[in-house]
Parts: C-alpha cells; sequence; structure tokens
C-alpha cells in the first residue's frame, strides 16, 4: 500500500521536514474528500502509478503529509481508508496537535479502528528546544498534549509511535527527552519510541547548515542511554548502519527505508551483519561518504 498524501499544509514549519517546498506550495483541492477517493478507488484497480511513494508495499497504507487531520474531511477520509482496506495496517503521520483537543482524538481513533498506528514527533525535552524546531510557539504543550488523549482514547489493536528525529538541533537533548518520555507516558500501555537519524530531504536538505550531523554523533547519543532504552517497553531505532550501535542495541534497529533509498558501501561486502543492515541513507552517503563504516568481520 502506498504512501497517501492526505494533505499538503502544515501548521508547524519544522526545520527538518522532508517534503518539497512545492509540495506545500500547491494548491489543497486535490487532496479534498472526492479526489481522494477517485485517486485511491484507481490504485485499487491496479493503477499503481496513483502514488508516488510506495506504491509496491503492500504491508500498509501511510497516511502523509503536510499535517493529515487539517484536512477538512479528515474523518470522512480516515473512515474511507479504513473501509476499504479492512485487516491492513493503517498508519497516521501527524504532528498531535489537532488531538489535543479530546472530542477529535476519540473520533479518529474511533474511525482508525485496528490495525491502526499513529506517528508523532517529539523534538525537544522543553517547549524552547521543541518549539525552535516546530518553529510554532506553544506547538510543544499542544503535541504533549495529543500524546497523552491518543493513550487515553486508544483501544487494542491501535498503537501510539513517539518519534525522536535527531539532528544538530536537538541531538544533545536525546537524554533529556528520554527521561521525559519515561515520565510522562510510563502509566501508559500500547506506545512505543524511536529514535531516527533525521532524512536529507525537502526542507532538510535547504536547513542543511544548521542540521548537518554526522551518524557517528547520533549513533554515539543513542549509545550513552543504552541503560535508559532498556526502561523502554518498546524501543526502536531506523536508520543506523549496525556497526555504529552497541552490541546490545543493535537489535532494536529496524529497516524501513525501501531498497533504492539504502547505499551499501564496498567494504559493507565483507561485514557479517550485511543481510541485516540498513546500511546507509543514500543521500548521506552521497554527502558524507562512508568513512565511518566499520565492517564486522564476527557478531
Ligand atoms: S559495515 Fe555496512 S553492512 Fe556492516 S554494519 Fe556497517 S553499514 Fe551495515
Amino acid at each position: 500500500m502506498p504512501d497517501i498524501p492526505v494533505w499538503n499544509k502544515c501548521d508547524n514549519l519544522c526545520v527538518m521536514c522532508a517534503n518539497e517546498p512545492a509540495f506545500v506550495r500547491a494548491p489543497s483541492g486535490r487532496y479534498l474528500l472526492k479526489s481522494q477517493i477517485k485517486r485511491f478507488e484507481s490504485y485499487l484497480s491496479g493503477f499503481k502509478a496513483a502514488y508516488a511513494k510506495n506504491a509496491d508495499n503492500c504491508a500498509a497504507l501511510n497516511l502523509t503529509g503536510g499535517e493529515p487531520a487539517l484536512n477538512p474531511d479528515f474523518l470522512k477520509l480516515l473512515t474511507y481508508f479504513r473501509k476499504r482496506t479492512p485487516g491492513r495496517e493503517l498508519t497516521l503521520l501527524s504532528n498531535g496537535r489537532c488531538f489535543s483537543a479530546a472530542v477529535f482524538a476519540a473520533a479518529a481513533l474511533k474511525a482508525g479502528k485496528a490495525p491502526f498506528a499513529v506517528v508523532v514527533a517529539l523534538h525537544g525535552s522543553t517547549a524552547a528546544r521543541h518549539d525552535s524546531i516546530s518553529r510554532v510557539p506553544g506547538s510543544f504543550s499542544a503535541t504533549l498534549a495529543g500524546l497523552r488523549n491518543i493513550c487515553i482514547h486508544k483501544s487494542p489493536g491501535q498503537t501510539l509511535e513517539i518519534r525522536l528525529v535527531l539532528h544538530r538541533r536537538n541531538v544533545k537533548d536525546f537524554e533529556n527527552i528520554l527521561l521525559l518520555l519515561l515520565r510522562e507516558f510510563s502509566g501508559f500501555k500500547g506506545w512505543r519510541a524511536v529514535a531516527l537519524h533525521y532524512e536529507l530531504e525537502g526542507r532538510a536538505l535547504k536547513n542543511l547548515k544548521a542540521l548537518a550531523l554526522r551518524l557517528k554523533t547520533s549513533a554515539g547519543a543513542v549509545n550513552s542511554c543504552a541503560a535508559l532504552i532498556r526502561r523502554f517497553k518498546e524501543f526502536r531505532l531506523y536508520h543506523f548502519p549496525l556497526c555504529l550501535l552497541k552490541k546490545e542495541l543493535r537489535p532494536l534497529a529496524w529497516i524501513t527505508l525501501p531498497t533504492e533509498d539504502r547505499f551499501y558501501a564496498r567494504k559493507c561486502g565483507g561485514c557479517v551483519l550485511r543481510a541485516s543492515c540498513v546500511g546507509l541513507m543514500a543521500r548521506y552517503s552521497i554527502r558524507f561518504g562512508s568513512g565511518e563504516l566499520r565492517p564486522l568481520k564476527t557478531i
């Protein structure tokens, strides 16, 4: 199932947003209910080119943006996609702010049914840090309130994934973000945290100077928090080459990038972890090379 852009506008202006400026600036008419249904029905009848990303992925349907929840037809669309993909994993990527209204959170989770995952990024452990990255004052408290409401209103078969997207502007805050999550959400079930290295796309590429971070630095921050990470019920790592992670953290690493977005250096050929490793993000390898990688001879 493909990535479906549900809405192209967003009420955050995150410095590391992977969306292209042209996507954000375009008119939004094509994302309204009628057009969305027409496009998805054509996809279901075999027209794979209806969507640009992950059209061949059969595992899940990813609802993306912009901020999907800002679409005036959002609840109707969620109900429609759920009805047309029964039993399939439905994933919603959101900045979480609309979920700060309990009525909206309850309605969205009811419409998403199961299996349904809501994915929300948290950018810092304080309002000052988070809001300087989202570039919207008040977004930290709204996102935290949204995360709480998702935890309160979700049902069995529904998951909350809290993403910590690491770049130069927040990597030193990583430990404090983990402590905040443990403090605020340990009492809830059915959620996980994910740490990932940011992707070099869209606005993130434009802001490269402010964001640039080597994988060995973000992996170093993750490695130094291994004891804290063990306290989470579920924790995942995306976009980290296994050779940069402590041995005990490697089982938490997932390959979430499509083959065309991954790069393996020639030296990876002699590495015993090659088959289970994400390698480098292709764009990262172009910008920073593969000098950080250390092929392993034994596990
Ligand atoms: S050397 Fe290559 S294959 Fe081996 S762990 Fe590192 S990135 Fe992965």
